[in-house]
């Protein structure tokens, strides 16, 4: 009879405790963004609009099989980011803008929403996947933030991939740099001042996990013609990005030096700490109000702990799309989709 009594309370017990798993399973979600920024259907070809949504369908697609078959939101971030950042098109990795020197200097971050870890660098020249390097910082070292030479000697010694620097050239962003050099000293036919607001294309991604982790990652080559080693807000912790697992997990895109100013990715989680606003209000409000008001331009995405997602810019568009359990998946550029 005791027997009996202690095997049902086992079979009760195990039954709760898978349908508490199953229940955080079909949380599981990951959200991704490739950039914000003048993004216009009238300037898009078919074929670039193809590539665009094919490459955010694979970096989702990728993530997702992480998460799906148990592993962490921080595997399926720094997959999904290596994806982007492997890809010409965006801005991160390989298709990293020029700075004013001819290099391609990069920024990355990544934060753990349960620990409240964090890792970045700043203008790294040749780690292949900088968010890798940004991982390593957060796990393998005392600090949160490497710089330069100093986070590339860091990466060499952690056996990270290292490529010469030409492997960032492409004749694409070079031309860009050249045309925003033109216009600088105004034999172009741009103004130097529309650059800031054309096109932005860091990478980024939020992840919620089968253990009810959320953590946020962010990869960019920052802003073109950027000059005098300028770093953005992609590797400031609370600007660029932040996850906190009683809050949420975001990472911005957009012009850098209004989301270092309004502390955006925190600002929203603090919103949701203290005043225990949704995040879709919290994201909402900081994008479209305060960051607006400040006169930045971009957006972010964001992620809760219930799965909820919301993507607020105030561009013209930006890539971004999301994958949740079940496989059940959409990717957007412009404003109205
Ligand atoms: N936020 C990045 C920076 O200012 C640029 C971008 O998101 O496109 O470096």
């Amino acid at each position: 009879m005791k027997n009996k009594t202690i095997f049902l309370i086992l079979v009760l017990l195990l039954s709760w405790l898978s349908l508490f798993s199953q229940e955080k399973k079909d949380k599981i979600t990951l959200v991704i963004h490739g950039g914000a920024g003048t993004i216009l259907k009238k300037n898009m070809t078919p074929e670039k609009e193809k590539a665009y949504r094919e490459k955010l369908d694979e970096a989702l697609e990728t993530g997702y099989k992480i998460l799906n078959e148990g592993g962490t939101s921080l595997e399926a971030i720094v997959a999904t980011i290596k994806v982007m950042e492997d890809s010409p098109l965006f801005n991160a990795g390989k298709g990293a803008v020029f700075a004013n020197n001819g290099k391609n200097e990069m920024d990355a971050s990544i934060m753990d929403g349960n620990t409240l870890n964090a890792g970045a660098v700043a203008g790294v020249t040749i780690i292949k996947n900088p968010i890798t390097a940004a991982l390593e910082v957060m796990e393998n070292s005392e600090h949160v933030l490497l710089t330069r030479e100093g986070a590339e000697a860091f990466a060499t010694k952690q056996n990270l991939e290292i490529v010469e620097p030409s492997y960032f050239y492409t004749e694409r962003r070079k031309k860009s740099l050249d045309r925003i050099k033109e216009a600088e000293d105004g034999r172009g036919s741009i103004q130097f001042s529309d650059y800031a607001n054309r096109k932005h294309g860091t990478v980024g991604a939020v992840a919620l996990d089968q253990y009810g982790n959320l953590a946020a990652g962010t990869s960019t080559g920052g802003m073109t013609n950027k000059k005098f080693a300028r770093v953005g807000d992609s590797p400031i912790i609370g600007a660029g990005t932040y996850a906190n697992n009683k809050t949420c997990a975001v990472s911005s895109t957009g012009h850098g030096e209004y989301f270092i100013r309004g502390v955006v990715a925190y600002d929203i989680s603090a919103m949701m700490e203290y005043r225990g606003n949704s995040l879709e209000e919290s994201a909402n409000k900081v994008i479209m109000e305060k960051l607006t008001a400040l006169g930045g331009t971009g957006g972010v995405i964001s992620l809760d702990q219930e799965g909820n997602v919301a993507m607020p810019f105030n561009t013209a568009g930006m890539y971004r799309g999301f994958i949740k359990a079940g496989g059940k998946k959409a990717v957007f550029i412009y404003k109205d989709e």
